[in-house]
């Protein structure tokens, strides 16, 4: 059966109110279930519907209770929560029990809010040196030790459905925001070099990998430099510089490790495992993720939805149980402010063996947009109706 999953940060259904919230969301809008950040990276968004903080400046961290003996042989500490006072997954699971919603958690692997800072000998480290202030290194062994008493903490509080895992990757992300003053088409390969790590943890897993760890650094920090000269020969994409470090023995993080991490995961989760849209990876890496993963994933529209069919179709032909795979479009994608386009892509997913989609980004969402959604929800259960 095709689902409808909003994602939403637990403060844009607090502020309303809880049941007022999820009437909208179950009632109007039709959706199935609901995913809730319990562990959030910081962000500052628009908020069209709120009464007030209409720019909301968002620190991240823990929005949930953490039972602090789940933490007590982790050197990592929970940050500071947004939402303290109140036991939210316990209000929200009896609320959304009550209109027959799933509920599910999302988990910052990787960028939860205010740990980066507290922590910054678990922070990643860019090629110069700079630590992070917002990323820590699945690389390190006291992350992981993070990473699984929370998702043990989070799944043992409420039968949740699901508990979707964001951020899944290593590397400083602060680069996501920056603009360096280089030639607009080599930009986007600079911020993907700043985003390597070149932390403690990272460091040793490459040099056991055989690879010359300073000779990478000086490579990476040459091409930060040739792409940063206006008058240098025209740039490579991020992905061309990647694979140039490979084929000369640099390569920098072998995503063996990441499987790893996902298997321990899935391991202390009481609950299916969903990876979920922003873990880094084009959907050409899927095959991979199966091994380790059978629950499911979600693929960002952004990816391309063709690239995702191809993916999807690849999935299905393998032996074995094939995950879930869910499509995940945020607030700010294209077809959200398409109505019209919205619905034909809702049916099309629903008709061609998508496990349902995942809209994230609740809080920003207009009127219209809801409205939108509420079709094309009605639209795609016709269409799963129809094809069974
Ligand atoms: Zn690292």
């Amino acid at each position: 059966m095709f689902r409808t999953i909003i994602a939403a940060n637990p403060i844009d259904l607090i502020e309303p109110g809880i049941a007022e919230s999820l009437d909208v969301l179950r009632g109007t809008v039709g959706a199935d279930g609901l995913a809730v950040w319990v562990a959030a990276p910081a962000s500052t968004y628009f908020r069209p519907r709120a009464a007030e903080n209409k720019v909301l400046r968002f620190d991240g961290g823990l929005t949930y209770r953490p039972d602090a003996a789940c933490f007590a042989t982790t050197r990592l500490k929970p940050p500071a929560a947004a939402a303290r006072s109140r036991d939210i997954l316990e209000e929200l699971f009896e609320a959304c029990a009550e209109r027959q919603m799933g509920l599910s958690a999302i988990i910052s692997a990787a960028r939860t809010g205010g740990l980066a800072r507290r922590h910054p000998d678990a922070a990643c480290k860019n090629v110069y040196g700079d630590v992070s202030q917002t990323s820590v290194c699945l690389s390190n062994p006291d992350v992981r030790a993070w990473l699984y008493s929370l998702v043990d903490d989070v799944t043992r509080r409420a039968d949740l459905e699901a508990v979707y895992l964001h951020d899944f990757r290593m590397g400083c992300t602060d680069a996501v925001d920056v603009e360096p003053a280089a030639p607009a088409d080599r930009r986007q390969a600079i911020r993907a070099l700043l985003e390597w790590c070149f932390c403690e943890s990272c460091r040793q897993r490459t040099a056991a990998a055989r690879v010359d760890v300073d000779e990478m650094a000086v490579r990476v920090r040459a091409r930060i430099e040739t792409l940063m000269d206006a008058a240098a020969a025209a740039g490579q994409t991020a992905a061309q510089i990647a694979h140039e470090f490979r084929l000369s023995g640099l390569e920098p993080s072998p995503d063996t490790e990441l499987d790893g991490v996902l298997a321990g995961v899935a391991r202390v989760s009481r609950c299916p495992v969903i990876l979920g849209p922003g873990w880094g990876e084009g959907a050409s890496a899927l095959p991979r993720v199966r091994a380790v993963l059978t629950a499911g994933r979600v693929i960002p529209w952004s990816a391309g939805l063709a690239e995702a069919g191809r993916a999807l179709a690849d999935f299905a032909a393998q032996p074995g149980a094939t995950p879930a795979t869910w499509l995940g479009v945020q607030a700010t994608d294209a077809v959200m402010s398409d109505s019209a386009r919205l619905v034909s892509l809702f049916k099309t997913l629903a008709e061609s063996g998508w496990a349902g989609a995942f809209v994230s980004h609740y809080g920003q969402l207009p009127l219209s947009m809801l409205e939108a959604l509420r079709q094309a929800i009605r639209f795609a259960r016709r269409a799963d109706t129809a094809g069974l």
